[in-house]
This record gives C-alpha cells, structure tokens and sequence, in this order.
C-alpha cells in the first residue's frame, strides 16, 4: 500500500539563509522530497535570500550539489531536479539593510500561501519581521518559521516574542523543533489516546518512573561557538526534552488540534517542580577514541559549559505525583541512540514465588535509530524444569511491521514544513510553552551558574559521569543501557 499524499495548497517560499548549512543539510533536500512525492507542483515559487551577491544559476548550483548530498536520490532522475531548480530564484539582500527587498516583493505573488522561514541567526529575527512588514509582503496568508535557538533565557525568550508579535499574530508564528515532527513522536500520542489498553495505566499507580535519553556520539564539531554559548540544557533540554516529557505526561486533550494539544503540554510544564540541586548532573567529555576532549574542541581551554545533562523531574499533578521523570542527554556518549521508556510498577503479588525474579513491563518509544515501539512482557521460560520466567520484546519496528514502502516517512522537516503550508500548528511550540520551558531551565541553569563548579568529567564513549549513574542508584533504579 503506498503512503497517500494529499497535495498543498500553491506556495511561495522564501529561506532568509537561503545558502547557509540548515538550508542546505535539511530544508531544501525536505522541500525536493515532497516535491519528488507529488506534494507540490512546478508552479510553487521558492527562493533564497542572503547577504551574498550570487545570481539564480549560481544559487541553483549550490542547491544542485546540497541535493546530490544531502538527497543524493536527486542524481537518479535529473529531470525531476532540474524541474525543481527551475522553481529557485535568490535575492541578496541583507536582514539589516535596504538593498535586495524590492526585488523580493516583486517575487511574490499575490494569491498564493506565503511562507518566510527564518533560517538565520536569531538575532535577526526581529529586522526580518519588521521589514518583511515594512515591505508589505505580510499578507493575510503570511507566516513565519523560526528555527531554534528561541531565546537564550526567560527573558531573551520573552523579547523575542514581544518582537514578533508586533507584525504577526501567534496563529502565524511556527516555532520549530523538529523532534515534533518525528513520526515516532507523533505515534506517541497515537499510542496513548487510540488504544484503550495504555491510558487507564498511564498514572503514577502503575507507572514506576519514565526514561527519556537522548544520546549522541559525536562531538560538538563544526557549531562550537554556538554550543559553548549554550550547553546541552540550552541546546536539547530546554526544548527536544521538554516536549518528549510533555508528550508522555500530558492529559488527552479533547481533540487533535493545535491549541488543544499545546494548552494541555503548556500544563505540564507548568506543573513541574523547581528541580533540587542534586538532581541536577552535568559533565563534559574528556578526549578519547582519538578524539580531542570538549575544551579542545571548543577552543576553549577554561569553558564550564555542559555537553551532558542529567536530571530528576517531577511533575506535580494527580497523575505524576511519586513518579520521576529521568532526563539525560548528552554528546560523546556510547551511541547515537533516542528513546523513551515508560518503567511500569512490579505486579503486587507474585504467584511464583521470590525465584522466579522481578520482572517489569517496560514500553520503549525509539525515536532512533529504528524507530519503533517496543513492550517489555514477561512470558514463562519455555521448556521443562518449572516455572521460570523470562522478559521477551513485543517489537513493532515500523519499517518490519508497516513494510519498506509504508516504514519510509517523511523525515521531520518534511512533514513540518508541509504543515506550516497547510497552516497546522499542532506540532510546533506556542510562545508561551517556549517562555514556561524557559522558566522551568533557567533556574537550574542559574544554580550551577552560582556554585561555579566545573561541569564533572565523562570519558568519550561511556554513559555519563558517574553521578548521572548514582542519580538513579540512590532510588534503586537503574537507568536503560545506551546501546546502537
Ligand atoms: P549558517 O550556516 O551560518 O547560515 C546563515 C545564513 O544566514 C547564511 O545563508 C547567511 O548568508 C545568512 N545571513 C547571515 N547574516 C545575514 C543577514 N544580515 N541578512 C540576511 N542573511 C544573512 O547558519 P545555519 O547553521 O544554517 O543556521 C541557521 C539558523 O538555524 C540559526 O538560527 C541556527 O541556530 C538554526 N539551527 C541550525 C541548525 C544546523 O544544524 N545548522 C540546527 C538547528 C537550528 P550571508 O552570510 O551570505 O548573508
């Protein structure tokens, strides 16, 4: 059976960063593969704008060779691509000045959706809303795309949506972050509110604790300015974290729709408790693996900024209440693994007696690699030799249950970028979830900025230092191996 496709309305398109590493690693491959599905026609406009002088060839090459990198698919068929380059235009213009948006308006047409992505520094978001108004490109079907970082704090955060705000309306601002456009993410809520089976266990009466890792095995590499001014609470607590976390812990919201589902993850977030200083772990990889240490990587031979994260959250309500919430992140680590595990309780008696062992249902949400949910159950040993018991996976790997054709979805900016077109707000941030995401990290961030201390060191390709490890230990809890 092939995935449908349901055309968008017409668009035009315009990347401000139009030739930067996002637009060219993700956004421009995203739009060429929902073009290659049928999803959009030859008469979209898209266009690219920067500060470089370049003329539309010389644009359309450098989209050319991000494609035969980043979708090298694009090298089979050159008519389709070369339909696609034919949609591309540039401007040069500059965020900042004058010169290039006269040009850019006579590109737009009126009639059409008209999509602005902000790719570019934040700090820019501001001069590329007010000219964007100024130039009277902001029409009734205008909306804007921001990329993360959203703030660098509460209160950056908060003048950034005063700023916006003054030119567009909230129902046009799609704040990205592109966890939510996973489809294992998305399957989250599937799972949660389309099957009876899961909800009336979904409490803190039968749910032990929640794991939420995200672990990478690389290094900072090329963003390292940007990472030693952030951290990894910055960088992924703050917003890919969060929303896993609001996901799992959200009440069902009554319908599907944007503002339904972002009042009930806003709740969440709201409901979280100041975390306790020693619920708090960071570290900081050493060199390793042939691997400069993270100082070096940053150039930075003093930095205290974290590339690991480990946290203890409570979410106080009716649900959660006894039930933590385990966060860790963290780069350098043993694999490149995103997954979230719903710990659920022992059963309250055992029929089998102390040797049979302990044995806990555990359903894994694996955002990847392999996406796919996962449950823990507990089935006898087959065989003679009595009554043993043994934890077996009841796997649904979407790419073996749903077949190849089915399994292969969009990647996230694809399925995100076709909703800001189709004007679907469900699976990006509201300003005020950003703001409330903010109030909850800044604190932390705060403390660890007044004690001083160095972030604890972490050997390249082991778990975290040791104190992410006893974080759990002193519960009686142990946290999943972070396994390829
Ligand atoms: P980048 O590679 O440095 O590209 C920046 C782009 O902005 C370039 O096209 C640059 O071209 C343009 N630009 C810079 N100053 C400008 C100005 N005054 N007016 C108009 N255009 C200007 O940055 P990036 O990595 O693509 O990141 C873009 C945004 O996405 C940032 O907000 C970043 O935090 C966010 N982001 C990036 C990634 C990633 O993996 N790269 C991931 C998540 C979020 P000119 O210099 O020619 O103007």
């Amino acid at each position: 059976m092939a995935s449908r496709v349901i055309p968008v309305d017409p668009f035009d398109l315009v990347i401000f960063g139009g030739t930067g590493d996002l637009a060219r690693r993700k956004i421009l491959p995203a739009l060429y593969r929902r073009f290659v599905a049928g999803q959009f026609g030859a008469d979209t406009r898209l266009t690219g704008a920067a500060r470089g002088e370049m003329e539309t060839g010389a644009y359309r090459a450098l989209v050319r060779d991000a494609l035969m990198e980043f979708a090298p698919e694009a090298a089979a068929d050159t008519g389709t691509r070369d339909a696609f380059l034919d949609m591309l235009a540039y401007v040069a213009l500059d965020a900042r000045g004058e010169d290039g948006w006269e040009a850019l308006a006579a590109r737009m047409r009126s009639g059409p959706i008209r999509a602005f992505y902000f790719s570019v520094a934040p700090g820019l978001f501001g001069d590329l809303a007010h000219r964007l108004h100024r130039h009277g490109l902001t029409d009734e079907t205008a909306r804007i795309v921001v990329e993360k970082p959203f703030g660098h704090d509460l209160d950056s955060a908060r003048d950034l949506n005063r700023t916006l705000a003054r030119h567009f309306d909230e129902g046009r601002i799609y704040r990205i972050d592109h966890y939510l456009g996973k489809e294992t993410v998305q399957n989250l809520m599937a799972i949660r509110f389309g099957n009876v089976l899961f909800e009336p266990l979904w409490n803190s009466q039968y749910v032990d604790h929640i794991q939420i890792t995200v672990a990478e095995s690389v290094g900072v590499g090329g963003r390292a300015g940007y990472y030693d001014h952030a951290g990894a609470m910055r960088d992924m607590v703050q917003n890919h974290l969060m929303q896993l976390l609001c996901l799992i812990a959200m009440e069902p919201p009554a319908r599907f729709a944007p503002d339904a589902v972002r009042d009930e993850k806003l709740k969440v977030i709201r409901a979280l408790d100041p975390v306790a200083r020693d619920h708090a772990v960071r570290g900081q990889y050493e060199a390793g693996h042939d691997q400069p240490g993270y100082r070096a990587q940053v150039g930075n031979p003093d930095s205290r900024t974290e590339s690991f994260v480990a946290l203890k959250a409570h979410v106080s309500n009716w649900r959660w209440a006894g039930t933590p919430f385990y966060l860790r992140t963290g780069k350098r680590l043993r694999a490149r693994t995103s997954e979230i595990a719903v710990v659920f309780k022992d059963a309250p008696h055992s029929i089998f007696g102390a040797e049979a062992g302990r044995h806990r249902n555990i359903l894994t949400i694996r955002l990847q690699p392999n996406e796919g949910i996962e449950l823990g159950v507990t089935i006898k040993e087959p065989g003679p030799g009595g009554m043993r018991l043994i934890d077996v996976p009841l796997d649904m790997t979407f790419a073996e249950a749903l077949g190849p054709e089915e399994a292969d979805f969009p990647d996230a900016y694809e399925r995100l970028i076709m909703d800001v077109i189709r004007g679907n707000q469900t699976l990006f941030m509201r300003g005020d979830e950003v703001e409330a995401a903010w109030a909850w990290t800044d604190p932390i961030i705060a403390g660890w900025e007044t004690e001083g201390a160095a972030p604890l060191a972490y050997a390249t390709g082991s778990s975290g230092p040791e104190d992410a490890l006893m974080l759990m230990h002193r519960d009686g809890r142990r946290w999943r191996e972070i396994r390829p």
